[in-house]
């Protein structure tokens, strides 16, 4: 899954770290609005002398230093709640490394000694170096990082830019109650963590290894695709808008998570798939996943029993079949789908 997160600004790579700095273009929603003078004109002022212009102009005055107050109030709001949440991802995000680190590591033993095919193990391990790499990047709360911005911009309107030294790098959110249980959002660079995290439910850590997946295509897709075309993309669409899907991406991501499902459970996953157990209790007894997960884990079941139905679907290619299943799956779902191709982005008709 991929999520837009909406409220960010413009994120780039710094020239240094071979991205190529992006910009100045950004999608028209970001444009600072251009400023108002509260109704009062210097001709206003220099010829309305008369009593009534005067009280008309004390009057205007009088709205603008209200509208002044309240958007420093908006301002100051929005600065408690990045700093409330900064300080919980600050200390959510130490467990949560920890957890995921010591999953990477039965993971990567898992995957290098029941797997053979050297590419396809060095395919499997992309979301843990990816993960990995992150430890390194200082700014990785996505609150902080915000809240910083507005403390020097003090404004609600317009954007900023930021600049990652690191293409690999990425920012961490907290889901909300309601969320789905991981999502990337390429434009803002974000994956979002749910707070009850437990690394010891392997469903927890598939659904943060294939959102790592999908931060490693987006790093490959700012690098390599003309902002040009990245960015209409990818910038937040008006509201309304169906989001957007890449199959292809979602079908990787998908083989990703089915595969190491599988291999941390010693071959028992795909056994359960493909005697067509859809007996969702069994899969939490080896997933270790919680009740509320359920309807998660029947999808994991849909997808993974036609992925082992797909012959010519492996971890290093989709095969067509399999691939439809995917778009089909996304459309039911609301999204619009697309694919990468040599391009960029090009919409999938049915
Ligand atoms: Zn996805």
């Amino acid at each position: 899954m991929t999520e837009d997160i909406k409220e960010y600004s413009t994120v780039t790579f710094s020239r240094k770290s071979g991205g190529g700095k992006r910009g100045p273009s950004r999608h028209p929603e970001f444009k600072r609005p251009e400023k108002k003078q509260s109704g009062i004109s210097r001709r206003n002022l220099l010829i309305g002398a008369g009593a009534i212009v005067g009280a008309g102009v004390l009057a205007a005055l009088g709205v603008r230093l209200a509208n002044e107050q309240e958007k420093s109030k908006a301002v100051g709001d929005k600065l408690a709640e990045y700093n409330k949440k900064e300080v919980e991802l600050d200390v959510f995000l130490p467990r949560f490394e920890q957890g995921y680190s010591e999953f990477a590591k039965q993971a990567k033993q898992a995957i290098t000694t029941r797997i053979k095919d050297p590419e396809i193990v060095k395919s499997l391990l992309v979301p843990f170096e990816i993960f990995e790499i992150n430890k390194g990047n200082s700014v990785r709360n996505g609150y902080g990082v915000k809240r910083r911005d507005l403390e020097k911009r003090r404004s609600l309107e317009g954007s900023s830019e930021l600049v990652l030294e690191n293409p690999n790098f990425f920012f961490y959110e907290l889901s909300g109650e309601g969320d789905t249980a991981g999502a990337f959002g390429p434009w803002s660079r974000t994956l979002r963590l749910k707070g009850n995290y437990d690394p010891k439910n392997l469903l927890d850590n598939t659904i943060i290894t294939h959102e790592l997946i999908h931060v490693a295509q987006d790093n490959q897709d700012r690098t390599t695709i003309p902002w040009g075309v990245y960015e209409p993309f990818h910038a937040p669409l008006p509201p309304g808008s169906r989001q957007r899907i890449i199959d292809i991406y979602e079908a990787s991501a998908y083989v990703e998570e089915i595969e190491i499902m599988n291999v941390m459970t010693n071959g028992q996953f795909r056994e359960l798939v493909t005697a067509k157990n859809e007996d969702v209790t069994k899969y939490r007894g080896i997933l270790n996943s919680r009740a509320e997960q359920d309807s998660t884990v029947s999808l994991l079941i849909m997808v993974a029993s036609q992925y082992y139905a797909s012959p010519k679907t492996t971890p290093r290619g989709i095969g067509a079949d399999f691939l439809e299943y995917i778009r089909d799956l996304h459309r039911k779902a609301g999204f619009e789908v697309y694919t990468r191709d040599a391009g960029g982005y090009a919409p999938v008709r049915q």
